[in-house]
């Protein structure tokens, strides 16, 4: 039996699913938004898998534009 939340994912923010195995006190937590995964044990929080994706939005693209150097 496994019972599934809706959570805030700790990476991006988004909606994430949270799927905690009662039998094997697996609990997985997955976001479709930015591909977030983290499996846990949810009786010693000990981290079986994780895998976070940086994520980037707050910070601008910017392409520096080469400075030419201008003759006189
Ligand atoms: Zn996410």
């Amino acid at each position: 039996m496994s019972v599934t939340q809706i959570i805030r994912c700790p990476n991006c923010g988004n909606f994430a699913e949270r799927y905690n195995n009662l039998e094997s006190h697996i609990m997985r937590t997955a976001c479709n938004s930015c591909d977030y995964l983290l499996v846990q044990c949810a009786k010693t929080c000990r981290v079986i898998e994780s895998y976070a994706p940086g994520i980037n939005y707050a910070v601008p693209q910017v392409t520096r534009p080469l400075v030419a150097h201008k003759q006189r």
